[in-house]
């Protein structure tokens, strides 16, 4: 270690500081033998991966040839600033350091987006693809589904997003689908056979039309670097790849890095085992716990143990949730931070209690001087926000979201973007479907007939002022036509090209939504963004793979000066942390979901979620539980109450961890003591259990 740059490192602790410094040699030194960093929930993971990057540049590695994998385009944009403020540091002796560049980052899918662009050619794939996203995938599985004769209506056959599910499942897990139906949709297994010609089906149109849905980014990925020659060319872009959050990566992502890196040497990677929390998606914990041994020599594997996110008594709560779920994920955990009472579990009678209770604690917080953004409220699903959203915009009180229904997903920001994606690749049946009914006097029947002919000829958008259309369209297709071969082209003036689409489509807009111009602010948002990219190509990719969220600024972060509370779904709250959480809806049916199927692997993955939830805390943590809720059904039954427990991940054995309150708090007499309230709840729940 040169002894300038000791003042940053010396805030490390002793294990950090061997991740950080692990195998780097002075200039030239060759690359690393491979590292993992395994540890528990704010340990200091992510901050050493960025310390390790800073210290891989001080050390002359050109941050052109370093890869950072994390789980999100947030995730990247953290790292990168920490990354920068440490070099920022180190420029006091190093004044080069403040010019040099940022290493490569993003997800697995938008770099493998990236790489795909450039060696398209090698694989024979066409560089000019387009990026499905989920949606987008759903109806194009639809449209097979259809074309196989596999439609739902006569029979029971599975709907286009279970079968998107299954397929998806099928590829990253690099299973048989026999396998795949058995263990997660024993219900499909009669329709193997089906699902297979679906699935063929499926993957021709995706080739003929020349779209990749995600799953393709790393699917093309590994394609290409199973072969030797290629995968050593792309492995040597590279000296170091580092990944964030490694626990939740899939045998996809893992054979790409083991086939990009096969001695290991430059990888490093980090997660936490009791943190995996994506199985749902194909991720597997496996991964994680057979990193080391890959390799030979196996990799140095390297754990923290010291806590310095939370206070003791929110870390002892959340060590005594996630110790249920047996050895191997038990964390031996401790933190210097003895301040601070007990988590709370809070008691409310429904909804509006529970909104009216976090509402009060944030404003008495923010009141204290904890300013918004440093407060979040967690929950399992996106829908369970609704209220509390609703309350809070009623209040005036600023909030942004994270996870759920973007930007991108609604409606109207959705026709322009497949408009702009159409017009670049015209053979992209989805969009262009979703497009043409966009014009007066265009229905399913004229669209479907005309993409049959544009999108088998080669110029697709020039053929379009030639087709047959109804007569009473004759006169908005015209201008449509005229329109798209314009700003079909490839020297199309960018971002003045989709300026032209937008001023054509606000025009169709106040026709197609009743609250147009509610819409219309969207999309001159959009047109913002669209402003800070260089390109079409560059704007359609980055969106499609990693959308901004509605309240945000352009680059997708919440606005800067302007206080917000963060609302979040567990999921999308990893990695993070704030001063005061808030988990909503602690109850069963929410937290673990009842879209669990009840196997045990699956109540795990719950249990490690509330465990993320929890660990997001640094001084506060309040988990409220209301006796009653709405559900929201979803087969049109019309929404309804339900009475519900406690958390099962807070059994009475686990009570002492935290401070009993209920909300509004009880008229004196009926107050009693915790023991008598808890004898209360406890009744209640066994009286009603008398009927499950
Ligand atoms: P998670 O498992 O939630 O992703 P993590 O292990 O990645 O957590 P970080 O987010 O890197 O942990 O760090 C958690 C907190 O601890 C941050 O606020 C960070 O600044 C702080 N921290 C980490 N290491 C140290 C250290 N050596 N000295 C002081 N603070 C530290
Ligand atoms: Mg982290």
């Amino acid at each position: 270690t040169p002894s300038d740059s000791r003042h940053w490192l010396d805030e490390l602790n002793p294990e950090q500081r061997a991740a950080v410094c692990h195998c780097i040699g002075e200039g030239g030194a060759p690359p690393s033998g491979p590292l993992l960093v395994i540890a528990g929930a704010g340990t200091g993971k992510t901050g050493t991966l960025a310390h390790r990057v800073a210290n891989l540049v001080i050390h002359g590695t050109d941050p052109s040839r370093i890869l950072l994998l994390t789980f999100s385009r947030r995730a990247a944009d953290e790292m990168g600033r920490r990354v920068r403020r440490i070099l920022a540091r180190a420029a006091a002796d190093h004044a080069w350091l403040a010019q040099v560049q940022l290493p490569w980052s993003g997800t697995f899918h938008a770099v493998g987006a990236r790489l795909l662009r450039d060696f398209a050619g090698r694989i024979g794939l066409d560089a000019g693809f387009t990026i499905h996203d989920r949606e987008d995938s759903a109806d194009l599985m639809n449209l097979a589904r259809h074309e196989a004769g596999l439609s739902a209506r006569e029979r029971r056959f599975p709907l286009k997003n279970t079968c998107l599910a299954i397929y998806s499942a099928a590829v990253n897990a690099r299973k048989p689908l026999h396998e795949v139906l058995r263990a997660s949709f024993p219900w499909c297994l009669e329709w193997e056979d089906e699902l297979k010609r679906l699935f063929r089906a499926y993957v021709e149109a995706k080739q003929t039309q020349q779209v990749l849905d995600y799953d393709d980014l790393l699917l093309y990925w590994a394609h290409m670097v199973a072969d030797p020659a290629l995968a050593a060319e792309l492995g040597g872009l590279f000296d170091h790849i580092l990944v964030d959050e490694y626990q939740d990566t899939n045998p996809l992502q893992a054979a790409i890095l083991l086939a990009m890196k096969p001695d290991g040497r430059g990888l490093a990677v980090v997660g936490d085992d009791a943190q995996s929390i994506y199985a749902f998606r194909g991720a597997t914990v496996r991964n994680i716990l057979d990193f080391p041994a890959q390799f030979d020599p196996p990799a140095e594997r390297i754990v923290l143990n010291r806590n310095y996110r939370s206070t003791r008594p929110i870390l002892e709560a959340a060590n005594a949730v996630i110790a249920m779920a047996g050895e191997g994920f038990a964390k031996n955990l401790w933190t210097a931070r003895e301040d601070g009472g007990r988590p709370r579990l809070v008691s409310v009678r429904d909804d509006a209690d529970q909104v009216g209770f976090i509402v009060a604690e944030v404003l008495a917080r923010r009141e204290q001087g904890m300013p918004l953004r440093q407060q979040a409220v967690l929950f399992r699903a996106a829908s369970h926000s609704a209220r509390l959203e609703m309350e809070l915009t009623r209040r005036n009180i600023p909030f942004v979201k994270f996870g759920g229904l973007k930007f991108l997903e609604a409606a109207h920001v959705k026709d322009v973007l497949a408009l702009l994606r159409w017009l670049e690749n015209p053979r992209d049946r989805v969009s262009g479907f979703r497009v043409l009914q966009l014009l007066a006097g265009i229905g399913p029947k004229t669209a479907a007939k005309v993409l049959d002919n544009v999108c088998a000829a080669h110029d697709g958008c020039a053929l379009l002022a030639e087709q047959p259309v109804p007569e009473a369209a004759r006169e908005a297709w015209r201008e449509f036509a005229v329109l798209a071969e314009t700003l079909s082209a490839a020297q199309a003036p960018w971002p003045a090209a989709f300026e032209a689409a937008c001023t054509w489509y606000l025009a169709q807009m106040p026709r197609l939504y009743e609250d147009a111009t509610v819409r219309q602010g969207d999309i001159e948002q959009l047109q913002r963004i669209a402003a800070t990219y260089p390109g079409r190509r560059a704007f359609l990719t980055e969106l499609t793979l990693d959308p901004p969220n509605a309240t945000s600024d352009e680059a997708g972060i919440p606005l800067r000066d302007e206080d917000y509370l963060i609302l979040s779904t567990m999921h999308s709250a990893k990695g993070q942390e704030w001063r005061a959480v808030t988990v909503l809806n602690a109850v069963d049916g929410c937290i673990p979901s009842d879209m669990a199927t009840g196997a045990e692997a699956e109540i795990d993955e719950e249990r490690r979620l509330l465990y993320v939830a929890m660990t997001r805390a640094r001084d506060s943590l309040d988990l409220v539980v209301p006796q009653r809720f709405y559900v929201t059904q979803q087969q049109g039954l019309g929404d309804r109450h339900v009475y519900a427990g406690r958390s099962r991940f807070i059994p009475n054995r686990l009570l002492p961890c935290f401070e009993q309150l209920s909300w509004p708090e009880p008229p004196p007499e009926l107050r009693g003591t915790p023991e008598s309230r808890q004898a209360a709840i406890d009744l209640a729940a066994k009286m009603r259990g008398m009927w499950d």
